[in-house]
């Protein structure tokens, strides 16, 4: 199927590793030209070089700091250097660990920032550039966590699902100028971070029996998912082959969602 991204910029925020970085280099396999944006500029610069050497397209890099409204500034001026944001796939983020008893106020504002405000500062900045080429669409990675939450991280089920409203609100806004907003729901994504978690707690040094056994306990394939897999969901949606999707929240988490 021709995905019809061909010259297309394609904005990626936490585009250097994991599950961006591999929609990154899908959406430029496919023909879309790429902005990487992630804090350590080095390493993103590292991963425009490589996508550039392997798919021959445009592919740069910006470092920013997206929780920031300066990041956020700085992600939108790379992408008017290179004609215009048409796609987005607001993926920066991370996980928690704490108790709602415990975290300060910082913590819960850094989350809001990266999940939430970074989505809301990216798409001030970015739809009058997708206006500009009449139209385009922007993919929000929340998380399965955004509705099925983890007892240990509060603050990150929280902004999730924040993002998900946020997102479908977008979607009324954005749709009558031609700008499609979905969520993405991941459940178990295979990404270095897993990695090094797995080597931190497997008492035994399996990390691979650890991970074996998360897979297990959530889901119902039984095993994770490769950020290539996602990618190609990501690809998707934010390809004009999706043109009737939009305001809707997909599931990409091999069964682990427990409701319909
Ligand atoms: P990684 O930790 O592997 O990568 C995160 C990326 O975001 C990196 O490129 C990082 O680069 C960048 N980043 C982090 N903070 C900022 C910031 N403040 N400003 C700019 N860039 C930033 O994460 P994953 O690939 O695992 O996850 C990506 C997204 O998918 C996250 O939003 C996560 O919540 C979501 N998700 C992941 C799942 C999984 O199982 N892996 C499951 C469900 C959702 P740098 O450090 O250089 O800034």
């Amino acid at each position: 199927m021709d995905l019809g991204l061909d010259g297309k910029l394609a904005v990626i925020s936490g585009g250097s590793v994991g599950i961006g970085r591999a929609a990154a280099r899908t959406l430029a396999r496919e023909g879309a030209r790429v902005l990487i944006a992630a804090r350590d500029g080095a390493r993103a610069t590292e991963e425009a070089a490589r996508i550039r050497a392997d798919f021959g397209g445009d592919a740069q890099a910006v470092a920013a700091d997206v929780t920031t409204a300066e990041g956020c500034a700085a992600v939108v001026a790379a992408a008017a250097t290179m004609g215009g944001a048409e796609l987005l796939f607001n993926n920066a983020g991370t996980g928690s660990n704490e108790t709602i008893l415990d975290a300060p106020d910082e913590k819960w504002l850094h989350y809001w920032n990266l999940h939430v405000m970074a989505a809301v500062r990216l798409a001030r900045g970015l739809v009058p550039q997708m206006q500009a080429h009449g139209g385009g669409a922007i993919l929000n990675n929340a998380s399965i966590c955004a509705v099925q939450p983890l007892w240990y991280e509060p603050i990150y089920n929280t902004t999730k699902a924040a993002l998900m409203m946020l997102s479908k609100t977008m979607s009324t806004e954005f749709i009558p100028l031609g700008i499609r907003v979905n969520t993405l729901n991941p459940g178990l994504i295979l990404t270095p971070d897993w990695i090094k978690t797995a080597k931190a707690l497997a008492m035994d040094g399996d990390w691979q029996g650890y991970l074996q056994s998360v897979a297990d306990e959530h889901a119902p394939i039984r095993r994770f998912g490769t950020p290539e897999e996602l990618a190609d969901v990501v690809a998707f949606l934010l390809s004009p082959r999706a043109s009737y999707c939009t305001g809707s929240t997909y599931h990409v988490d091999g069964g682990m969602l427990k409701t319909v």
